[in-house]
């Protein structure tokens, strides 16, 4: 997948709001990149344009947003319908209202196969249970016709990503799926897409908040704050030498020991109002490095070293800082 540009805005009563800046993204094949940032930064509105899912009061623009050698900008909204959940589908965080309560999970994964391709019932059928089974479900076969609420949380999320791998998508967006699930879950839901992207070669765009995720898993990181990617580079580079202070104050903002599977709210101050994000670098007023340049001059996403992107006027002696 390759995104350039893409910025979605809002429309209020107050007239336009920008949630979305700029963004540029790629994710390879079989390649696991996590979206990183507070609530509010702009990650899920980023996923959901991606996937042709914006919010009735959101206009979403790109310069370029492809999937392969398709030109998804090009598509009609009903061609964009029919790739959805064929060659890109979604894992939302909440695996229950995801799954129709009425329909057993076996149904719901057969009508998903049998809506995109001319398959049988039976073959449908069989289908849902091996995919059940890719997704570790003990027992598959015999629990194929048991209805949503007769499964855990856990269970149940594994189902959903089941349902969205069922016709081997190119590229899986996954927004924060495993916050609502305790962390032992997690770590086995998190697992299950490593090894899946890995199994049919599928690129995975996932949203977290969690820094542990990010270190077991992904690829390539990028970091979000107000609307814009702020730093990008390899998953274990970045969070070893961050050289943007908002990486590092996310990850200093994690206790050592237990702090994996929080909630990343304990930097200073709070992300701006999209509303009145500030000039120069929208971080500044909660940045211990800020001068007076952050104030009047917005830093560019550049490339600072091989690999790694930032967008911060002091990025050099971040890094140098965390060296020392
Ligand atoms: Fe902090 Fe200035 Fe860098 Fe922004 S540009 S992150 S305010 S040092
Ligand atoms: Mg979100």
């Amino acid at each position: 997948m390759r995104v350039r540009g893409l910025s979605v805005e809002f429309r209020t009563r107050r007239g336009p709001v920008p949630s979305v800046r700029g963004v540029d993204l790629d994710v390879a094949r079989g390649e696991l990149v996590a979206l990183l940032g507070e609530s509010g930064s702009g990650k899920s509105v980023t996923v959901r344009s991606i996937m042709g899912l914006d919010a009735d009061n959101a206009r979403s623009s790109a310069d370029e947003m492809r999937l392969g050698d398709t030109d998804l900008l090009a598509l009609s909204d009903d061609e964009r319908r029919r790739l959805r959940g064929h060659r890109m589908s979604m894992v939302f965080q909440d695996a229950l209202s995801a799954l129709n309560p009425v329909l057993s999970v076996g149904d719901q994964i057969g009508d998903l196969i049998r809506a995109h391709t001319d398959t049988s019932r039976r073959a449908a059928r069989a289908r849902a249970v091996e995919l059940l089974e890719m997704v570790g479900i003990p027992g598959a076969s015999r629990r194929v016709g048991d209805y949503p609420h007769q499964f855990s949380g856990g269970m149940r999320q594994r189902i959903l990503i089941g349902m969205a791998i069922a016709l081997e998508p190119e590229l899986l967006l996954a927004d924060e799926p495993t916050t609502a699930l305790d962390v032992t879950v997690q770590a086995q839901i998190l697992e299950l897409l490593d090894r899946l992207r890995r199994e049919l070669d599928m690129a995975v765009l996932l949203i977290t908040h969690d820094l542990g995720v990010v270190s077991e898993v992904a690829d390539r990181v990028a970091v979000m704050y107000a609307g814009r990617i702020v730093e990008r580079g390899s998953g274990d580079d970045l969070l070893a030498r961050p050289a943007h202070p908002y990486t590092e104050a996310l990850l200093t903002s994690v206790p050592q020991a237990e702090g994996l599977g929080r909630d990343l709210v304990t930097i200073p101050g709070s992300p701006p109002n999209p509303e009145r994000v500030p000039p120069g670098c929208a971080f500044h007023p909660r940045c211990s490095w800020a001068v007076e340049d952050c104030r009047k001059t917005r830093p560019a996403l550049i490339e600072i070293r091989r690999g790694r992107d930032s967008a911060c006027h002091r990025s050099q002696e971040v890094v140098g800082a965390g060296n020392e």
